[in-house]
């Protein structure tokens, strides 16, 4: 079968609930990809994130072959002996005390909502049912319905409540609006450091730092949602660390899976992840041995390959070498590592067009709104496979350019 007949069967069984660029993919390695056709293609998008330590990473591979011969699954009925190692082994690479292991991002970030509840009422005192979660607007957090409560975006919400209750929206990048939202209801407040799908927005310098001293003046938890920027994808393991702090809890997903398996984990310290008690919240594929093992070698690959300080390095170049492309569609280039943003004029077109026109150069690349393309390889990347994409950037700006 071709491109176009497997187009056509996805279409006809499948929901149509993405959109796709028309590349069917069957085998990938590293930075690259094959489609059907045997055609060869850069993944300038790893997975949304996910796919940090590049497709089928050996090392990762082999972590998820060898646990597939001991066990893959034990509920949380049982212990398995890698799910503590995988949590000792997290809190020693991050700092944090505790962590609950979860399987979707969207699932990590409700159970960082419930923490913060539970939290609120417990050690806060906030009365029953009255606990406040503040978000900010243009967010991603995910699609279950409770996040999709405090989403902004028509698209994501239209035809899905009712909602639920429980969430304020201030703007992103906007420490007034923080303090105003604040009362002493406030558990929380959730943010994502850099606004990923919402364009690569980038807030000002000191924006982070300082929302987090005001949740701290009014015993509020900063939740970072660190599911895309975490893990190195910035050019620091979270992207709070720029701003040089630590946040009460931190979500991650998507590359803590090492481009293979799903999981996802809150993290935090005792006093905060502590609430729980058995039987208050769970999952029945959380802390799975299979993704545990997984979790535990992606983990090692990070360190062990410097993904982090390759992000900061690489990032540095490839932005700046970005800003070096003359055309009239281009508004603004910006990004943090390996987190890039080419954000067009709205007279481009939208970005669609360059991110089909991309693919057929042998780069695939995703537009994030109308008007943003998004570059995200993996980590893994070197320069002059940067070199390679940035030539095809530029040819297809140049196309394109009337
Ligand atoms: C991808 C993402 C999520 C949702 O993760 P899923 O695994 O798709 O549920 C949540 N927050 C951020 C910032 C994300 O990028």
């Amino acid at each position: 079968m071709h491109t176009k007949n497997y187009i056509a069967v996805e279409d006809k069984y499948g929901a149509h609930n993405y959109h796709p660029l028309d590349v069917v993919i069957t085998k990938a390695k590293g930075i690259w990809v094959w489609d059907v056709d045997g055609r060869k293609y850069l993944d300038f998008l790893s997975a949304y994130s996910a796919v940090n330590q590049g497709h089928c990473h050996p090392r990762i591979i082999k972590a998820l072959k060898s646990q597939l011969d001991h066990v893959t699954l034990t509920s949380r009925a049982f212990r398995n002996d890698q799910w503590p190692m995988l949590a000792k082994e997290l809190c020693q690479m991050t700092g944090y005390d505790m962590v609950l292991p979860m399987n979707s991002g969207a699932e990590a970030v409700e159970t960082a909502i419930k923490t913060s509840r539970k939290w609120g009422y417990q050690k806060k005192g906030i009365p029953q049912d009255q606990a406040e979660v503040i978000a900010c607007e243009n967010n991603f957090h995910g699609r279950t319905i409770a996040v999709i409560s405090f989403s902004t975006e028509p698209l994501y919400r239209r035809d899905f409540g009712p909602f639920a209750p429980g969430f304020k929206i201030i703007p992103f990048n906007d420490v007034e609006a923080l303090e105003k939202a604040i009362t002493p209801n406030t558990a929380a407040f959730l943010v994502e450091p850099y606004q990923a799908e919402a364009g690569i927005l980038i807030p000002a310098e000191g924006y982070l730092k300082r929302t987090k001293e005001i949740c701290e003046k009014n015993n509020v938890l900063f939740i970072a949602d660190e599911i895309q920027t975490g893990l190195g994808r910035t050019g620091k393991l979270f992207a709070c660390e720029h701003e040089g702090f630590k946040p009460d809890v931190a979500v991650i997903g998507k590359s803590l899976g090492g481009g293979c398996y799903p999981i996802s984990a809150v993290l935090s310290t005792n006093e905060i992840l502590g609430v729980f008690k058995p039987g208050e919240h769970g999952s029945t594929f959380g802390g799975n041995p299979l993704a545990c093992a997984v979790a535990r070698e992606a983990l090692c690959v990070i360190k062990d390959e410097k993904l982090v300080q390759n992000a900061a390095k690489q990032g540095r170049y490839f932005i700046k070498k970005l800003r070096t492309i003359k055309s009239k569609h281009i508004k603004d280039v910006r990004g943090k590592g390996l987190l890039i943003g080419v954000e067009l004029k709205p007279e481009a077109g939208g970005a669609r067009r360059f991110c089909e026109a991309l693919k057929d150069v042998g780069l695939l690349c995703k537009e994030t709104h109308e008007q943003v393309i998004r570059f995200a390889p993996p980590l893994i990347i070197k320069k002059e496979e940067l070199d390679w994409a940035f030539d095809r950037i530029k040819e297809v700006f140049n196309k394109l350019e009337n």
